[in-house]
């Protein structure tokens, strides 16, 4: 059963206000049929083209990751695009009235049990496409380091350090399944520290970012509006989180062991680059022997 596509059952949505736009949005699943893999529709723009879930439209990584064709965008599409890994749903429409979806609490949760209201629905005319590397694949740059191995048990582990007294190290990982992206990292919410919000605010940047939607680390506390962490690491879970939907843009289940140090979209997004073109290569190899 797990070596078929799934799509949903029926359209599901959920409205709310972007992170960094600020602007309200409707955000609507739909199903889609095997093969479409994930697409997003600006549905208030004319003649606007799908926009595949795919590596090579991502047109910025600043604090989010930013897809983009033809001059239209879709901002922030990591936690919605995680939440579509995290249930291993190949195929979805998701339609979207503004530049960016609701952030809604700033975790993937609110998307996930979207979803599982929608229902998974299997889809037997279509084999499920997997990720399968030749060989391990590292990347480094800056501080941040990744290594994924081949394997038929996938799992991902992150680690997170900032000097910050409250966070210094976390360390996170654990096999990729829905169960545990359910019970282990979809609830992460996005965070920032105190001292970032005047950039923010400078440079237009987190316009919808409230305590609602994001854990605020200061100086000697941390600020959020369910007064208490949902998980004593959460920090390195919402860095898995966003990890896992910057992946879902190779549009494949991953069948890989992956250990990422200091991840963040920017190296996230040049490291799928990296795992595309060697998995391509491994593809071709298989089909010209
Ligand atoms: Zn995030």
């Amino acid at each position: 059963m797990e070596n078929f596509q799934t799509t949903l059952q029926r359209e599901v949505s959920l409205r709310g206000i972007g992170l960094h736009t600020g602007c309200q949005s409707t955000i609507t699943f739909r199903p889609a049929p095997p093969n479409t893999g994930i697409r997003f529709f600006r549905t208030d723009l004319p003649a606007s083209l799908p926009i595949p879930a795919r590596v090579r439209f991502v047109v910025a990584t600043q604090r989010g990751t930013t897809l983009g064709l033809n001059g239209h965008r879709i901002h922030t599409v990591e936690h919605v695009l995680s939440a579509c890994a995290g249930l291993s749903l190949d195929n979805a429409d998701i339609l979207l009235d503004g530049p960016e979806p609701p952030a809604m609490d700033g975790s993937a949760l609110p998307f996930v049990r979207a979803l599982l209201q929608g229902g998974l629905q299997t889809q037997k005319d279509g084999v499920k496409r997997f990720l399968r590397l030749p060989h391990p694949i590292r990347y480094e740059s800056d501080a941040s380091s990744f290594i994924a191995e081949p394997s038929e048990a996938p799992e991902i582990h992150v680690t997170y350090t900032h000097p910050h007294v409250l966070v210094q190290r976390q360390s996170f990982g654990t096999p990729l399944n829905p169960d545990a992206y359910l019970g282990e990292i979809a609830g992460a919410r996005t965070f920032c520290f105190q001292e970032e919000l005047e950039f923010f605010k400078k440079n237009g940047l987190a316009k919808g970012g409230s305590l609602d939607n994001a854990v605020v680390i200061g100086p000697d506390k941390i600020h959020t509006r369910e007064n208490r962490l949902r998980y004593a690491d959460e920090f390195v879970r919402h860095k898995f989180l966003d990890l896992l939907g910057d992946l879902a843009l190779l549009g494949r289940e991953l069948k890989i062991k992956l250990r990422a140090v200091r991840s963040g979209h920017t190296h996230n997004v040049a490291f799928a680059k990296l795992l595309e073109e060697a998995a391509r290569k491994l593809r071709k190899n298989q089909t010209c022997s």
